[in-house]
């Protein structure tokens, strides 16, 4: 197949171009490096079957040819980044979902939305199933990134039922592994890079709060699956084995043998309490569920920070 993924240059577009490559797919990957980064992909560059564009996906995407798929994953996803650029992260939930519409309805291909467990908000309800509607703050600092999204679930949902396009949705929760940047603001990226470089390992709050962190390769499966199945109501994909952060945080001190203190900081602003995906629906119709565990998970992302933290210095 001939497959298109915008923010191909991301953290989990790039390891979804390495999987779409493995498979023996053509694929485009377009992105405008304001999260994206040139070096995750850098190795796919000899492949003949590999392009590279880079281009704001909120402007008229011009794609080439013909087109089977489309996977669209450009969006800011961490916090810091959204706080700091929250009218990108609107436009490319809202203009940008709206363009890769307009190109899978052009082309007749099936197109997979990246959404996320964001648009459950600060959740009233755990674990999380698809069928729960939020508790999101509409005009809060999180607002720009969930509202958007949510925008692009309810676009996507009238381009499937109005124009007939095929569409998936895909809700991720947490997800790390490597590639994700030392300076991404995210725990995982924090932790690790505080850890080793000896510096404070700061956790906000009290550190009570309670995430579920999934390993990239298996959501990358997961959301393979959901893309080659008949389901086009949204699917949770994520890991539900939740903990505290600052059990996380523990645990990253202890792996990386790090004398680094725990240090407390403020807890941002609607900040949610807990997450933890509910993955019935993907165990039931994708046959899917999270294989690699956080030790594993954690033993190659710590494996490929200190490498980019020896090449940064
Ligand atoms: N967090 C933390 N220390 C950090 C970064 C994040 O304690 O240096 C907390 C944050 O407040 C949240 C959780 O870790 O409760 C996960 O935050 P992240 O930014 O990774 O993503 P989120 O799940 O909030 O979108």
């Amino acid at each position: 197949m001939r497959i298109l993924i915008t923010g191909g240059a991301g953290f989990i577009g790039s390891h979804l171009a390495d999987r779409l490559l493995a498979d023996g797919h053509e694929v485009l990957a377009y992105d405008n490096l304001i999260t994206g980064s040139k070096a995750n992909i850098a190795h796919l560059e000899s492949n003949p079957r590999f392009t590279f564009v880079e281009h704001n996906v909120t402007q008229y995407i011009e794609v080439p040819g013909e087109l089977d798929q489309i996977y669209h994953f450009a969006s800011p996803a961490s916090p810091i980044d959204y706080a700091e650029m929250p009218i990108q992260t609107l436009k490319v939930g809202a203009l940008g979902t709206h363009n890769a519409l307009g190109v899978a309805k052009a082309k007749g291909a099936r197109m997979l939305i990246a959404s996320t467990s964001e648009v459950y908000g600060d959740p009233l309800v755990h674990p999380q199933p698809e069928t729960y509607w939020g508790n999101v703050n509409p005009i809060g600092p999180r607002s720009c990134y969930d509202e958007a999204k949510r925008f692009a679930e309810a676009i996507t949902m009238a381009y499937h039922t109005h124009h007939g396009v095929e569409t998936r949705i895909v809700r991720i929760f947490n997800t790390y592994g490597p590639r994700m940047r030392l300076n991404d603001g995210r725990a995982i990226p924090n932790f690790l890079t505080q850890a080793l470089k000896g510096e404070p390992i700061t956790v906000f709050g009290d550190g009570s709060q309670t995430r579920s962190f999934c390993y990239v390769s298996d959501l990358v499966e997961g959301i393979v699956r959901l893309m080659n199945s008949d389901v086009d109501s949204p699917v949770n994909v994520g890991n539900p084995t939740e903990l505290t952060l600052l059990e996380m945080a523990e645990r990253i001190k202890t792996m990386t043998n790090s004398a680094s203190e725990i240090v407390y900081k403020p807890l941002p602003q609607d900040d949610p309490k807990i997450r933890r995906p509910d993955i019935t629906k993907a165990q039931t119709y994708l046959k899917w569920e999270p294989k690699v565990g956080l030790e594993e998970g954690l033993t190659q992302t710590v494996a490929y920070f200190r490498q980019a933290l020896l090449s940064s210095v």
